[in-house]
């Protein structure tokens, strides 16, 4: 059985729409998916629709913004109600932030000579509703030929610490996962060894989030985590009895070496995600 849980649809910063996501999925060979959008669950429905169609186990997610320290933190939460008021007004609320950053960053950019608007990053969303974000500036960036891919657009102007950069707003790191857990979600720690996320995620830090907030899981086997990584993150995972999953972070397009199944779930851990979502009162369908 191969299971992908980390991927992307154009309702947030991928380029397939949920259906193409999942038919990729399924000639990828892959028998479970998440859908894990940054900020939203609108592209859920559809996955699921597509899924039932076409024989692919899809599993609600969402790749939740959070911040410790002054540092982004991703969450992955999986089995989320559909319907929970406080967790759709957070992610409303972070995608209203994302959404009224722009402003600042396209000024930012215009400073630097390089001029792009509004309505040039709303035409790369895939939708009216999509939770824009830095990767729709860099599409704008390329459809203009100011770079050749996203890559260049966040080392050259995007990057937290290049010259176009705006923050926006997210949810607090242990809020976050208390608000997953509210809405029945199973909680796993994204990519906790890219862009020096590890300068704040210490292993105390780790503990302290499994053991007072209950956080379900970690992402230990990942495309840009290099063997050592995933050995430090597989031992401290076992040690605070997380579940330790493995997935692409599948963008479409949007991001080179990170193709659907490229990188996996073991079954017994999947499974156990899917016990602790029912354990919660979350949906795993
Ligand atoms: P945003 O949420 O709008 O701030 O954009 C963050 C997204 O941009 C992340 O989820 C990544 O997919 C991507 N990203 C962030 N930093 C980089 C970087 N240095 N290089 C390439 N992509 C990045
Ligand atoms: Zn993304
Ligand atoms: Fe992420
Ligand atoms: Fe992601």
């Amino acid at each position: 059985m191969r299971i992908d849980l980390h991927t992307h649809s154009n309702l947030s910063d991928g380029t397939d729409t949920p259906t193409r996501l999942v038919l990729n999925a399924r000639n990828a060979g892959l028998e479970a998916v998440a859908l894990t959008d940054h900020d939203t669950l609108d592209g859920v429905l559809e996955a699921r629709a597509a899924g039932r169609r076409v024989g692919v186990h899809v599993v609600p997610g969402v790749e939740l913004s959070t911040e410790v320290d002054g540092r982004e933190v991703h969450l992955l939460g999986y089995g989320p109600r559909l319907d929970h008021d406080d967790l759709n007004a957070e992610l409303a609320r972070i995608r209203l932030g994302r959404r009224n950053r722009l402003p600042a960053m396209l000024d930012r950019l215009a400073r630097l000579g390089v001029v792009v608007t509004m309505a040039e990053v709303q035409a790369q969303a895939g939708a009216p509703g999509t939770a824009l974000g830095r990767p729709h500036v860099a599409d704008a960036l390329i459809a203009k030929g100011e770079v050749v891919n996203r890559q260049q657009a966040f080392d050259r102007f995007l990057d937290r610490n290049g010259p176009a950069f705006v923050p926006r707003p997210a949810a607090g790191l242990t809020a976050g996962i208390d608000l997953l857990h509210a809405a029945g979600a199973a909680v796993v720690l994204a990519h906790p060894g890219i862009r020096g996320m590890d300068e704040v995620l210490t292993g105390d830090l780790i503990e302290m989030l499994a053991r007072e907030h209950g956080l379900d899981g970690i992402e230990v086997d990942y495309p840009l985590h290099d063997t050592a990584t995933r050995d430090l993150y597989h031992r401290l995972g076992a040690r605070l009895g997380l579940v330790r999953t493995g997935s692409s972070d599948y963008h479409g397009t949007g991001k080179a070496g990170h193709d659907l199944g490229s990188v996996t779930t073991r079954p017994p851990a999947f499974h156990e995600l899917l016990r602790r979502i029912a354990e919660r009162g979350g949906v795993a369908h």
